[in-house]
């Protein structure tokens, strides 16, 4: 066993190719930050071009920056940069609502395309407003739609000729399991359902191929690992060649074909830009692209490699340092199989993480027990990893958690 001591990690850091990215974010000093999985750091260079939006485009400009500073393309423009980072084609994706808003639209729109089957099929661990949106559509449409949930691993087996879309979370919100997405489209497809992938805890994190995958639609978030911002806009994939027949629900006047001839009837437009709604909120579009400007220059392979390197480095340091204090690790153990966080269950859970929180580490809870420790390669670490892991270690050897303000839960977690 070979001890992984903090100058090993100051080492690896000093030889890591995307080291150099962290200067592109602001990062509290003396803040550990794992929580990136659930709001990204703010981007260093976007307060000022937020402040030049306000500023100059609207304070100046004003109605005219719709056309002049391209606000009105502003959803397909950031929806091309989201498809580079998820092996979609230019125009296949755009920026817009919220992950659940959009779930709901394509989903909608996809049992349009498969009608006389009744079944939604998705997996019990599915993440929970995903669930609830799945349940609303259901009872809203009244025309006795199913849904369908199994495990994990009984998917495949779930798959019927009743299935008309198959909707799932690509990289699991508290364990960070991952599916094998290409394995498990082919057999929707073999059962003659579509696809629907929910990418918020991938995009940014994990290799996506939506083209070699084959997949017919995805949704996925804004302000995870892409740091767009808090409540940043979503985004929608639909396959090229599905879009001129898929109706989506929600059929505002920026999905329509000339929104400005302001017709009484709706007409869809023609591409993926029908699945908008309404008028896109420009000052968090404008965020979530300038985080975007960061992904042009980042390496997809290095940032697999790098998020591996990181979760293992976490697991074997949190493992050896808290041996028999209580923890047990959530997440799978093969790295193929894990997206880029890392969870332990803990029988305190909530109140360890408040004691990790008050000494700068931040990473956040799940219930009922898991600690979630998100490690995003994009501007962690592998120092920030092993004092994170020592910090964890020290808190249970000394039981530090062990304080009544610490077991007060907030409303957010
Ligand atoms: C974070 C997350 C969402 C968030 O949905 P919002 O509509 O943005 O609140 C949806 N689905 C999954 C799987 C998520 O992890």
């Amino acid at each position: 066993m070979t001890v992984i001591d903090r100058e090993a990690c100051e080492q690896r850091d000093r030889n890591d190719p995307l080291a150099r990215f962290r200067d592109r974010f602001r990062l509290p000093a003396g803040l550990i930050y794992l929580d990136g999985n659930s709001l990204g750091p703010l981007p260093a260079d976007l307060p000022r071009q937020i402040v030049e939006t306000i500023e100059r485009d609207w304070g100046e400009r004003l109605i005219r920056s719709w056309n002049d500073a391209g606000w009105i393309d502003a959803p397909s423009r950031v929806g091309d940069r989201i498809a580079c980072l998820i092996g979609a084609r230019p125009g296949e994706v755009v920026a817009a609502d919220s992950t659940s808003v959009n779930l709901f639209k394509l989903l909608a729109g996809a049992l349009g395309l498969r009608a006389g089957r009744k079944v939604i099929l998705t997996e019990h661990r599915n993440f929970p407003t995903d669930l609830y949106i799945m349940q609303g559509l259901v009872a809203l449409l009244e025309q006795g739609y199913e849904l369908r949930r199994a495990d994990a691993d009984d998917l495949a087996d779930a798959l019927d000729e009743d299935v008309a879309v198959v909707v799932l979370t690509h990289v699991n919100y508290r364990t960070a399991r991952m599916h094998d997405m290409a394995a498990l489209t082919a057999a929707a497809h073999d059962a003659g359902a579509l696809m629907l992938w929910d990418l918020a805890h991938s995009v940014g994190a994990v290799p996506v191929d939506l083209t070699a995958a084959g997949v017919d639609l995805a949704v996925g978030c804004g302000y995870k690992y892409l740091n767009g911002g808090p409540g940043a806009p979503a985004f929608l994939f639909v396959r090229h060649e599905l879009q001129a027949d898929l109706r989506q629900p929600l059929s505002g006047w920026m999905g329509h074909a000339d929104p400005f001839d302001f017709e009484s009837d709706y007409r869809p437009a023609d591409g993926i830009g029908r699945n908008l709604c309404g008028t896109p909120p420009m000052l968090s579009l404008i965020a979530l692209e300038c985080a975007l400007e960061i992904w042009r220059d980042v390496d997809p392979a290095a940032i697999r490699e790098k998020s591996i390197a990181l979760t293992e480095l976490f697991i074997t340091l949190v493992e050896r340092r808290a041996a028999g204090l209580g923890l047990s690790l959530a997440s799978p153990r093969e790295p193929a199989e894990r997206g880029s966080q890392v969870s332990f269950g803990h029988g305190q859970g909530y109140a360890v993480m408040q004691a990790l929180i008050a000494r700068g580490v931040i990473g956040d809870f799940r219930a009922p027990n898991l600690l979630r420790f998100g490690c995003a390669p994009l501007y962690l670490r592998y120092v920030d990893v092993f004092d994170a892991a020592v910090t964890l270690a020290d808190i249970l050897a000394s039981r530090a958690w062990d304080f009544a303000a610490f077991k007060q839960r907030a409303v957010v977690t």
